[in-house]
């Protein structure tokens, strides 16, 4: 179920990423760069009254060196082309500036529910500021303060009510949801088309297109597939389009989509800093990734060469170890062959289920190797029971005396002893401490 979009709107300055902030909590990670750098993220996700949503800081995704209106016009046309809400954040202390008009001129028309956030009211002395922004005529005005985290439950309540009743799921259960994501020329598009090229594969007629992909549903030896396809969709006109930040955006929302994520990178370059960051959301959001690695016919090889070339990759993507990698050659077909399979296993494993008895011994087992951690009082982890409680990524819950004590380095380890047993190739697995009830 593809999650409902909220976009911020508004001018520099009036609090948007501090909002963003704010909504998103402590939620990613590995994404980030540098943590308190604002506008680092312009995507991430949120959740309000157990209803999960993704957001985007349209004041994000910057065009250079253009005039303040045609920005905002720029954020405007971004958020109501891509956002299910928007919450249009303007200054209180300020007042109704000209481009404040402008934009919900814009955003009004677009018929879109709009959220009008009345920001910098730190405290309720200054409401009566807020009736001037009546005059926006987009509604209610809600009174907020980014830097405080003052009325912002209110601003969501409202958010939450108008996101759309249900989202349709276009595809059923059984189908393969697959996207590529990597850089421009890493041979993207001509993955896809080598893919649907391949013998035995019928592509339906119609690809669909969403807001950020074309999907191209298709069957190979009776499973069906879609893949989806971020990079052969060039929207023309649309200046955001450009914008690297954009194109990360919309790799992301890529990711969301699918069930198997390919990350995609050149044999002569290798990794780098971008490719990480999204490899990051993937494995954040669950997914099950493969690395591939194409345009091997140009590499100059010997018998050592992929096992050095895995090795680097390996030392670069840690927190991937779990991902399977694909040499091939999208030009000359190469190794083509081992693509589909390697999707067909790691979607299986990433929707494993497995029994809980051996679950359970496997636990008891790695106790009895390695003891469990016991914290500076001398107080020690126990493990009373371990239940598999969903898949897509396989979460496992274990039921402890105090979930404080269960630390990172013993969740590596017991998930390296799962792995060990069970073959999770390709997919993350998420391991949570539940406090046993007495
Ligand atoms: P953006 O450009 O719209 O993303 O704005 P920022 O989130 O970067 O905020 C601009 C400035 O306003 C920063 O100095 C923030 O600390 C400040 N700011 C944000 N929210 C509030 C608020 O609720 N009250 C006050 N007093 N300052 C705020
Ligand atoms: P995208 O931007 O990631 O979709 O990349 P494209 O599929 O458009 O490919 C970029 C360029 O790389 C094109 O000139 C392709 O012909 C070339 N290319 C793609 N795959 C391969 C490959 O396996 N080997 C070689 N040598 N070139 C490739």
């Amino acid at each position: 179920m593809p999650k409902p979009i909220l976009a911020i709107v508004g001018r520099p300055n009036v609090g948007k990423s501090t909002i963003f902030n704010r909504i998103v909590g402590e939620r990613i990670a590995i994404v980030e760069d540098k943590p308190g750098v604002t506008r680092d993220r312009i995507y991430s996700s949120g959740e309000w009254l157990n209803k999960e949503f993704n957001i985007i800081d349209t004041g994000g995704i910057e065009i250079n060196e253009e005039p303040l209106m045609v920005q905002m016009r720029y954020q405007a046309e971004l958020a109501i082309e891509e956002a299910d809400v928007i919450c249009f954040v303007v200054n209180g202390r300020e007042g109704v500036t000209a481009a404040d008009e402008e934009v919900a001129q814009l955003l009004f028309r677009s018929k879109k529910p709009i959220v009008l956030g009345v920001n910098k009211m730190d405290d309720p002395s200054m409401h009566e500021k807020l009736y001037e922004f009546y005059s926006l005529g987009i509604g209610d005005p809600y009174p907020i303060s980014g830097s405080h985290g003052i009325g912002l439950g209110d601003l969501l309540d409202k958010v939450v009510e108008s996101f759309p009743v249900e989202q349709e799921e276009l595809y059923d259960d059984d189908t393969i949801k697959f996207s590529l994501i990597g850089r421009p020329n890493v041979g993207k598009s001509s993955l896809v088309n080598a893919i649907l090229g391949e013998e035995r594969v019928i592509v339906s007629d119609i690809p669909g297109t969403t807001r950020d992909a074309i999907d191209t549903p298709f069957t190979k030896d009776g499973q069906d597939y879609v893949v989806i396809d971020t990079a052969g969709m060039r929207k023309k006109g649309k200046v955001y389009e450009s914008t690297e930040k954009y194109s990360v955006l919309r790799a992301l929302r890529a990711i969301e989509r699918s069930d198997v994520v390919l990350m995609v990178i050149n044999a002569e370059e290798g990794m780098i800093e971008q490719d990480k960051k999204i490899a990051g959301y993937a494995h954040e959001a669950g997914r099950a990734v493969i690395i591939v690695v194409n345009k091997w016919d140009v590499i100059e090889k010997d018998d050592k060469t992929m096992q050095k070339f895995e090795q680097k990759l390996r030392e670069e993507f840690l927190y991937l170890s779990y991902a399977p990698i694909v040499f091939l050659s999208a030009k000359t077909k190469r190794r083509m062959q081992h693509l589909l399979p390697v999707i067909n296993t790691v979607s299986e494993n990433h929707t494993m289920r497995v029994q809980t008895h051996v679950l359970n011994d496997v636990i008891v087992d790695a106790v009895a190797m390695n003891p469990t951690p016991t914290d500076h009082g001398g107080k020690r982890l126990r493990i009373s029971y371990a239940t598999q409680v969903s898949v897509a990524p396989p979460t496992f819950v274990l039921f402890v005396n105090d979930p404080e004590l269960l630390h990172f380095s013993y969740k590596r380890y017991l998930e390296n002893k799962i792995r060990d047993t069970f073959d999770f190739t390709g997919t993350p697995i998420h391991i949570i401490a539940r406090k046993k009830s007495e």
